[in-house]
């Protein structure tokens, strides 16, 4: 049996605790960002007005509906 002082028994679950908080908070926090850039996959916006707007089936270039300008398809980023 392993013999612990009760000052470094609650450190050591204390510790293990808020690894395990950590741990959790970095699985979701990836998960929300990948759900988040699934989300905004078909999203760009147009790069003279800055107008967001889906790209489904609008061509190779799709035209901003705003302003009208061709633009490139790039995917919107969060960060
Ligand atoms: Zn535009």
């Amino acid at each position: 049996m392993i013999r612990l002082p009760l000052p470094w028994l609650v450190f050591t679950a204390l510790f293990i605790f808020l690894i395990g908080i950590i741990v959790v908070w970095i699985g979701y926090e990836i998960a929300r960002r990948r759900r988040e850039a699934r989300a905004l996959e078909h999203w760009t916006a147009c790069r003279i007005c800055s107008y967001k707007f889906r790209t489904d089936g609008l061509g190779e270039l799709p035209r901003c509906p705003q302003c009208g300008a061709p633009n490139t398809r790039t995917p919107l980023r969060i960060f």
